[in-house]
């Protein structure tokens, strides 16, 4: 992203509480990402990003810290060098262990307590078995919160038998809820926060990206409800089938109009109308559930036909996880 684009964003800052420097690509690539940080944080926004982590070297932490980032999430999809090396291809295990030990080596000196420390672990059946383990390993490294995901976006056959979570009537596999169980205990053993994703398909009022709350920017300042709608419009591969291709949703630029104008456009306003169709939906299903439990079969039927979802929406996993 150029600086001109980012200067652009920026000024709606002070309508924002969390700043997330990610997208598709590594921040820690970004020429002026230290800068980007500090305009966040003058603004008093909550600055994040997710990482690789490979270029998370001494230096770059003592900066990170200095500039007063406040959470870093870092990507660490087994806890063997073996798993990890053969999903992350390129990456080395050993480096990335020493540079999270230099990230809190480097907050002791600052006596800083930030950045936050989350690992973020992709579960796939190549990797399940190792989630206890890297509850021990997060535990060493003085991690604050692990963050256990599912492989939701498939554009690939292969990614999706990676997947561990159950479509439709499947069970979910055994050794993923065994592991995920046994990796909750060590948590709390640990104290370590574990958030770990549903295993099961379920409908959510909203997705994931909380496309009411939030807008997700390209690089090049086009708006998108997220970063799934943002980028590229090739089949996804949803519960095991693959779909149409999906169109981008881009809803404007911020370097031709003001964010507030896009997202008053008509489209857009469109676009989330359907999500808080489903957000009064849900509230009042799950009222009228608790007012009479003894109905509740009926109402989910007729629930579950009323609740419509943008139509690029309905083959994201992200708004059913
Ligand atoms: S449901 Fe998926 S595609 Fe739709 S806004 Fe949410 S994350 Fe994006």
């Amino acid at each position: 992203m150029k600086w001109k684009t980012y200067e652009k964003i920026s000024c709606y800052f002070d309508f924002v509480n969390f700043v997330d420097l990610s997208g598709w690509g590594e921040p820690l690539l970004h020429k002026r990402i230290y800068d980007m940080i500090k305009v966040a944080r003058e603004k008093k926004c909550f600055v994040g990003f997710t990482t690789n982590g490979t270029l998370l070297n001494q230096s770059v932490s003592e900066r990170l810290i200095t500039f007063n980032l406040d959470l870093i999430a870092i990507s660490m999809d087994g806890a063997t060098a073996d798993t990890y090396e053969s999903i992350r291809k390129g990456a080395k295990f050993e480096t990335l262990v020493n540079n999270i030990k230099s990230l809190n080596l480097s907050k002791q000196r600052l006596k800083s307590k930030k950045p936050k420390v989350v690992l973020v672990f992709l579960m796939m059946k190549r990797n399940i078995s190792e989630l206890p383990s890297l509850v021990d390993l997060a535990s060493k490294l003085n991690v604050d919160q692990i963050l256990v995901k599912n492989v939701a976006v498939t554009l690939k056959t292969k990614d999706d038998e990676q997947r561990l979570f159950s479509c439709n009537e499947e069970s979910v596999a055994r050794e993923a809820v065994e592991n995920v169980e046994k990796a909750k205990g060590k948590a709390r053993q640990n104290g370590i926060t574990l958030n770990v994703a549903s295993l099961k398909l379920r409908d959510r009022p909203v997705c994931l990206a909380d496309p009411l709350k939030s807008v997700y920017f390209t690089w090049d300042g086009y708006v998108s409800p997220c970063d799934s709608l943002a980028h590229i419009d090739v089949p996804r591969i949803f519960c095991g089938k693959r779909e149409k291709s999906v169109p981008l949703r881009h809803f404007g630029n911020v370097q031709e109009e003001s964010l507030f104008e896009i997202w008053e456009k008509e489209d857009y306003q469109k676009f989330r109308q359907l999500f808080y169709k489903r957000q009064r939906l849900y509230n009042s299903f799950i009222y009228r559930a608790l007012e009479a439990l003894v109905h509740f079969q009926d109402d989910r039927k007729s629930f579950n036909r009323n609740l419509v979802a943008p139509s690029v929406c309905r083959s994201c996993h992200y708004l059913y996880l």
